[in-house]
């Protein structure tokens, strides 16, 4: 049998919901035949923090030689030395699902926490770990259905953490990989919005997996992205033995060294950039259009708003619209004070015109309110005494 190597691509995402994304992963298919997922959970920043803190000790455990568990267990060590030396830090964990190629060709998925990894054979997907979660627990004892355990409000509780114990429980799962085999690993942003149905027909339909990888965060924020998504897909390629021993040349890695694709067959340059560009074409059409709307939509409104304390007609939309910032038509001298609260709430909000025109109306009909106002009108001026008024002629 050719020997095997893997071929992986991550895409990670704040989702549609969360400030930041306290997910990460490690693609270290080709230098280290390591994967991995972590999400991270801690206040502020921790949790960042932690995942990050839980994969660079993994990196660097299995460079130096480290078999998986002493490599998570090191993680561990990692993360809980940080959160101690930092009360910012304490309390940090993350969860920390891997994948190591060993020399026979197998895998190996070490795990900890309620990230997932799933083996993708002959278009069936299966979960290849088991989640350390409350509701996990609770399904195992009969307490919960797995249906039930999807839309438990506890759902997202772990009981295993990287950061948390000195000593870590890992979870190892040995596979044997066979060439097409593939294997997702990703945090619960993807499980609790997306079924496994619609996961395994999604990596059904996209092989690529950078794209793959892609289509899952997007399901995962269609279907209302409430959680930090993370999807790393990983590929069992056969080496060709010429491949295997030949100097690789232009095989798509990029310039941090990962590889966009598998190595074999290599296309002409000149059917690739042919096929990007009738791909490209219909789309670069639509976004120009829809470009050249927005632009002159953005140039043919007008607004009346205040800068530096006056009222002032600005030509675009307040805020700005793409590249469209608003740029000042004409300052007035009318202070924003002197308008009623309605007219002042109007041009605070920046009350938008169709044309120049309507918004000068605009400011003439405030400037007349303000003189109505300020200037009282003769009929209310007190009328000097009958008596002292002069006779009639
Ligand atoms: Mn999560």
């Amino acid at each position: 049998m050719s020997p095997l190597k893997l071929v992986a691509a991550g895409v990670t995402d704040v989702g549609r919901v969360r400030d930041g994304n306290e997910d990460d992963f490690l693609e270290q298919a080709d230098r280290l035949g390591l994967v991995a997922v972590a999400d991270g959970m801690g206040g502020h920043r921790a949790g960042e923090v932690a995942s990050a803190t839980a994969l660079e000790a993994l990196r660097a455990a299995v460079a130096a030689g480290q078999p998986l568990r002493k490599a998570i267990e090191g993680a561990n060590d990692a993360v809980l030395e940080k959160s101690e030396s930092d009360h910012e830090l304490h309390g940090m964990g993350t969860t920390l699902t891997a994948g190591m190629l060993g020399t026979d060709g197998s895998l190996t998925v070490g795990h900890v926490g309620d990230s997932r990894a799933y083996l993708i054979r002959d278009g069936e997907l299966s979960q290849i770990t088991e989640d350390h979660s409350l509701v996990e627990e609770m399904v195992k004892g009969g307490e919960l259905t797995p249906e039930q355990a999807e839309v438990h409000p506890q759902r997202s509780i772990i009981t295993r953490a990287l950061g948390i114990d000195p000593v870590v429980d890992v979870d190892l799962y040995p596979i044997q990989l066979r060439a097409g085999d593939r294997v997702l690993l990703c945090s619960d942003g993807l499980t609790t919005m997306v079924r496994p149905e619609e996961i395994a027909t999604i990596l059904g339909r996209e092989h690529d997996p950078k794209r793959a990888a892609q289509l899952l965060v997007d399901a995962a924020n269609a279907a209302g992205g409430e959680d930090n998504v993370t999807a790393l897909i990983l590929e069992a390629v056969e080496v060709p033995d010429e491949v295997a021993v030949a100097p690789v040349v232009d095989d798509g890695r990029d310039a941090a060294g990962r590889r966009g694709r598998p190595p074999k067959p290599r296309r002409r340059p000149g059917r690739t950039i042919f096929r990007i560009a009738i791909w490209a074409l219909p789309i670069l059409l639509v976004l120009g259009v829809a470009f050249a709307v927005v632009g002159w939509y953005a140039r043919n409104t007008y607004f009346v708003g205040i800068d530096r304390s006056r009222v002032t007609v600005f030509q675009g939309i307040k805020g700005g619209l793409l590249i469209w910032d608003p740029t000042i038509e004409r300052r007035t001298d009318l202070n924003p004070d002197d308008l009623t609260t309605a007219q002042r709430e109007d041009v605070t909000g920046g009350k938008k015109f169709s044309s120049r025109g309507d918004a000068d109306a605009y400011v003439r009909r405030l400037r007349h309110g303000i003189e109505q106002r300020t200037t009282p009108p003769s009929t209310t001026v007190p009328t000097l005494p009958a008596t002292s008024a002069p006779p009639p002629s």
